[in-house]
């Protein structure tokens, strides 16, 4: 298992996080397989997208029309922190990727970048978790263990 942190602004902040990932696959030497990417954090999600201006901005409106911010939260009733959006958010899209690993790179498509987006209503600091699974060159199994 591979991890790292990351700073965000909170407020739908997208990160490209397609670096860090490749890198925690290369480490893990695995050749045919499959990479995880996790975030710990129940007010954050991971996708994939075109990373680029035009498409951050429209995610981030697409996710201010399908749960509003201003809309009323139960949770903001009971724990009165204000993030019943970006919990809901993140609920929608989730906190996990699957990736093939083919020839011991991510077989990402060319316009396509893996991206951490955190909905919360402040900067946050995000452990991410990628977990590579799979055969080394050779046949060996890497169970992902270390
Ligand atoms: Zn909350």
């Amino acid at each position: 298992m591979n991890s790292f942190s990351v700073s965000t602004k909170g407020h739908c902040d997208m990160l490209d996080i397609t670096p860090q990932v490749s890198k925690a696959v290369s480490q893990a030497g695995v050749m045919d397989g499959l990479a995880t990417v996790f975030v710990a954090g129940s007010t954050a999600g991971v996708t994939t997208v075109e990373y680029e201006p035009g498409l951050v901005s429209d995610v981030k409106d697409a996710f201010e029309r399908i749960a509003p911010q201003a809309a009323g939260y139960a949770h903001d009733s009971r724990w009165g922190d204000g993030n019943g959006y970006a919990h809901v958010r993140s609920s929608l899209l989730g906190c996990s990727l699957s990736v093939p690993i083919a020839d011991g790179e991510l077989t990402l498509g060319t316009w396509q970048q893996i991206v951490l987006i955190d909905f919360d209503n402040r900067p946050r600091q995000r452990k991410i978790v990628v977990q590579v699974l799979g055969e080394r060159s050779g046949g060996e199994v890497d169970s992902g263990k270390r």
